[in-house]
């Protein structure tokens, strides 16, 4: 058997972006040893590139703001299929969170009082995301490395994990590879934070990094965790769609925050003629109301742009399938006309707005502050993920826990933005918190050397092929993942037919049979075809799941939209679809039912109506 590494913690936290550091210093804090594994350099996760802000009901800009509205906001936002007790417990400890990351140095944006300022943001009634510019999570990932790096946390920088062990029902630990080397390590750990991120290389156009291969996921799923909600994928309206080199990129919503417009090539705003029933009470109805609530007016109603963004998203499509479409398939974000506004404007969004002003001026050559940005839906956020316990973050294995975008529960059918760092914050530290707990009150585990054996073999795998030449003739890793994410991106991306995913379904089956004969030259040094071969299997694993809820959830909710079924089903909106590995390796899909709502939370729902 190759050789490996063999470390011990007493928690292990996979993913070093917001919800893996937090848990982390949650975990450290609790007195344990603790382990932080990153399949990049530390710093580097996905997290860093957040941008608009963490929502938090602080009530600094609007003191009407307060847990209760936050929590009905994120409920309407997820079409009320969200864990309401998650929902709950985010709303209520989000402002102590965030708190507490200003008290351990993040430089927030001020009011002129010096309090924590408040933007906008998309679904939330008032202004409710703490920020820092347009780079809050440079900002959320700089306080929390400052602040972990002094707990004692062992940390594993550009270490992939591919799989993770069991003893017995319990979680026991994880099988990883050094990325540089290619070296193996073997993680013994009596309880396991998942904290990996989302999914969206799984499509052809997403904002989402290198890292976004669903790799929680799947460890969880193949670990006999269950997985919920995986038909929800947020497409976010505006990401760049020109030039090709920066298709996909996203455009923050604060653009739209700040007063930013969507109009279609002939100029008009078409956000005033699709304004949802149960949103109409809450939404301007003409551009002067809109222009007052991006600028602070407490009696404005914000403006059709800053509706929910699986709605926005839906009706950028509808004018791009209607020819009403920018030139290069996307419609127009237009936040320049504020000078007619405002004295100053372009020094203001340069402010404001300061990464998309230099996105745009050195990918695009765009100056925003004169010209209209070019935009359209972009793969951004999975709402899907690992089912938790809404307390603890527990997973339905014992010992492992899941925190941030792989976790699901939180969000529902749809996520509002600026939402996701603040899960980050609470969950993490719950998660972390959990897992020391966990470790404390159970003794050690043992790993199985034929399990170590049959992982580093299953690793090595794709070297095998290509010397015995089975690689050879088929496609390589690269282009199984290419032709996949066109797959998903047409069979199962925004707007969803029953037969489209149907036929996408069973050309993801035949990848992950092709995947199985992949074959990579080289070695195992700083080999990148290597990392990719390995991801794959991932990648597959989570394109099945997305497409197999997709089919069973014969109605459109939040980011899951079918054509053949454009209407909400109440029947629908009574249970979450769960997968799980079955016993003979196929994946097994059940409904179950949402519990019901305590009265003093459907209470607080009514009355936020
Ligand atoms: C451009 C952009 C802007 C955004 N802006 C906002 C915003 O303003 N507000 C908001 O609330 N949300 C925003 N989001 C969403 C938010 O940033 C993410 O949902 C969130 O950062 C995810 O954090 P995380 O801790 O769950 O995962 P990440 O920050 O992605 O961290 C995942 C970690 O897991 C590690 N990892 C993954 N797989 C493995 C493996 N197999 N082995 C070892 N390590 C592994 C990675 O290396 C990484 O360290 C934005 C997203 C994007 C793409």
């Amino acid at each position: 058997m190759p050789e490996y590494e063999t470390i011990d913690h007493d928690v292990l936290v996979i993913g070093a972006g917001g919800a893996g550091l937090r848990a982390a210093i949650a975990a450290a804090a609790a007195g344990v040893k603790v382990g932080l594994v990153c399949k990049s350099l530390l710093g580097k996760a996905h997290t860093v590139m957040a941008e608009g802000g963490m929502a938090a009901s602080l009530g600094n800009v609007d003191d009407r703001d307060n847990w209760r509205v936050h929590f009905a906001d994120t409920m309407r936002g997820g079409q009320y299929v969200n864990n309401w007790r998650m929902a709950e417990l985010h709303a209520k400890e989000a402002p102590d969170r965030v708190r507490e990351l200003e008290a351990w140095g993040a430089l927030f944006d001020r009011t002129p009082d010096g309090r924590i300022l408040q933007r906008n943001f998309g679904g939330h009634r008032y202004p409710r995301l703490a920020h820092v510019g347009d780079r809050t999570g440079l900002e959320m990932i700089r306080t929390l490395q400052d602040h972990g790096v002094h707990q004692g946390i062992d940390v594993h920088m550009e270490c992939t994990v591919v799989t993770l062990f069991r003893d017995g029902e319990r979680v026991s630990g994880a099988f990883a590879y050094d990325r540089e080397r290619g070296r193996f390590r073997v993680f013994r750990a009596k309880a396991i934070v998942l904290a990996t991120g989302g999914i969206g290389r799984a499509f052809s156009i997403t904002s989402n990094s290198w890292e976004y291969t669903g790799d929680g996921h799947s460890l969880a799923y193949h670990a006999g965790a269950v997985l919920q909600d995986m038909e929800f994928v947020q497409f976010h309206p505006t990401g760049m769609v020109w030039p090709p080199s920066v298709k996909g990129i996203l455009v923050t919503e604060g653009v739209r925050g700040e007063g930013g417009v969507l109009k279609n090539k002939d100029g008009r705003r078409f956000m005033f003629d699709d304004i949802p029933d149960n949103y109409k009470s809450q939404t301007a109805d003409n551009e002067e109301e809109g222009w007052r609530y991006t600028q602070g007016d407490k009696n404005a109603r914000r403006p059709p742009e800053l509706l929910t963004r699986d709605h926005v998203a839906r009706c950028i499509m509808r004018e791009v399938r209607e020819g009403r479409g920018s030139p290069h398939g996307g419609v127009y974000l237009d936040i320049a006309w504020i000078k007619a506004r405002l004295p100053n404007a372009a020094e203001h969004i340069k402010k404001k707005l300061p990464s998309m002003y230099h996105q745009f001026k050195q990918l695009a050559d765009i100056d925003i502050t004169t010209t209209p940005m070019e935009v359209g839906p972009t793969t951004h956020y999975v709402m899907g993920g690992i089912r938790v316990d809404g307390d603890s973050q527990m997973s339905t294995v014992p010992g492992l826990f899941a925190a941030g975008e792989c976790a699901a529960g939180l969000h529902g059918a749809n996520r509002l933005g600026g939402n996701s760092l603040s899960d980050l914050l609470v969950f993490g530290k719950r998660a972390g918190d959990y897992a020391a707990k966990f470790a404390r009150e159970h003794g050690a585990v043992s790993v199985d050397s034929a399990a170590i054996d049959a992982a580093s073999r299953w690793s090595l795998g794709p070297f095998e092929r290509a010397a015995g030449g089975n690689g050879r003739g088929g496609d390589g890793p690269y282009q199984i993942q290419n032709r996949l994410q066109g797959i998903m991106q047409d069979g199962v991306g925004i707007v969803r037919r029953e037969d489209e995913m149907v036929r996408a379904l069973g050309e993801v089956r035949k990848l992950q049979e092709e995947a199985t004969r992949v074959g990579v030259p080289g070695n195992r040094e700083y080999n990148p075809g290597w990392h990719t071969a390995l991801d794959l299997p991932n990648l597959l694993t989570i394109s099945e799941a997305v497409a197999r809820a997709a089919i069973e959830r014969r109605e459109s909710r939040g980011g899951h939209f079918r054509d053949d079924y454009p209407e909400k089903d109440p029947q629908y909106g009574t249970f979450n679809i769960t997968l799980k590995k079955a016993a003979d390796g196929s994946m097994q899909l059940e409904r179950v039912t949402i519990p019901p709502m305590p009265a003093e939370l459907k209470a607080v729902i009514e009355e936020m109506k």
